[in-house]
């Protein structure tokens, strides 16, 4: 197959270009680098059958010859970045989408989209199925992301059922692994960042919020399958198994051997208490389900932490990093321009 991937050079996004590489596929990786990494592209450059191409999807996307597969990874998708990127975020899920949709209308490609467990908000269902419709704060600081993806979704099945677009529609729930951003506040990397470097791990609240933590692999096998199935639904991809936030900095402090403690900050706003995919769905329509342990997902998480820039480490484990990526490439509101 000759596939797009817009994202390619974010944390999944890269992942999934390498796994569609290494399966003997062509890709075409569309990243405008926003919150996307340099070096995730220079991994795939390994690749004779990758070519990268700069582009924000918020302007029209031509690509030559056929396409056979489209897959939207394109959106910063961090709590740092809900703050520093508002605007940016929500017109890639709409006017993004719509280029990507368009560029899969005109290729007769199929178009794979990549939704969010954040579209059912602060949950009052658990676990979360595909049925259930979600409780969203439409004006807090989680919005851009929450309904920008929920307009998403809106967008992509009105053009299956108003112009027949053969689609495939994840909602992925919190995935962590080798290559996420070290700079953008997520838990994972928050925690192995602290707990290598001896500082005290920032448990948000009491920690006894929830979250279900999927290694990098697992979902990307979901995709795969999701992408090579004919069902065009909503389906969650993520790992069942619910842990506690403070249960998951003790389980790292101990896989990383640190003496790091633990340290309660205060809670953000809007913060989901728990949050739990059923998967019943998509072991069902495609089979899946997830195989790495969390033991085994973290301790190769670590593993490679270790390898990086002890200085970075540092920065990172002192939340010095935090939204720095996203700081650098956010355009002060009024400089973004509107096109009529
Ligand atoms: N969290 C925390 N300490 C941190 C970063 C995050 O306790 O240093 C909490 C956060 O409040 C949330 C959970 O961990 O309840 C997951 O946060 P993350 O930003 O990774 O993902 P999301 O909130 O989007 O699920």
């Amino acid at each position: 197959m000759r596939i797009v991937i817009a994202g390619s050079a974010g944390f999944i996004g890269c992942h999934l270009a390498k796994r569609f590489l290494a399966d003997g596929h062509e890709v075409i990786g569309v990243d405008n680098l926003v919150t996307g990494q340099q070096a995730n592209i220079d991994w795939l450059g390994e690749h004779r059958a990758f070519r990268f191409v700069r582009h924000d999807v918020i302007e029209p996307l031509q690509i030559e010859g056929p396409v056979d597969l489209v897959c939207d990874l394109a959106c910063p998708a961090s709590p740092v970045d809900f703050a520093l990127l508002g605007v940016e975020i929500l017109r890639v899920c709409s006017e993004g989408v719509r280029h990507l949709l368009d560029l899969a209308e005109s290729k007769g490609a199929v178009f794979l989209h990549t939704s969010t467990s954040e579209v059912y908000g602060d949950a009052e269902v658990h676990p979360q199925d595909e049925s259930y419709w979600g409780h969203v704060n439409p004006i807090g600081p989680r919005a851009v992301y929450d309904e920008g993806k929920r307009f998403a979704e809106a967008l992509i099945t009105t053009y299956q059922r108003r112009r027949g677009l053969p689609i495939r529609l994840a909602r992925i729930f919190n995935t962590y692994g080798p290559r996420m951003r070290l700079d953008d506040g997520r838990v994972v990397t928050n925690f192995i960042c602290q707990a290598l470097t001896g500082r005290p791990l920032s448990v948000y609240g009491r920690g006894q919020q929830t979250r279900s933590f999927c290694y990098i692999d697992d979902q990307v096998e979901g995709l795969v399958r999701l992408a090579q199935s004919q069902y065009s639904g909503p389906v969650n991809i993520g790992n069942p198994e619910e842990i506690t936030i403070r249960q998951l900095a003790q389980e790292i402090i101990e896989l990383a051997g640190s003496s790091s403690v633990i340290v309660e900050h205060p809670m953000p706003p809007d913060d989901p208490k728990v949050r739990c995919p059923d998967i019943t769905l998509a072991r069902r329509e495609l089979n899946w389900q997830p195989r790495i342990s969390r033991q085994v997902g973290l301790q190769r998480t670590i593993d490679f932490c270790k390898q990086l820039d002890p200085q970075v480490l540092q920065q990172a484990a002192q939340g010095r990093l935090f939204g720095s990526t996203a700081a650098r490439n956010a355009k002060p509101a009024t400089d973004v321009k509107v096109r009529r």
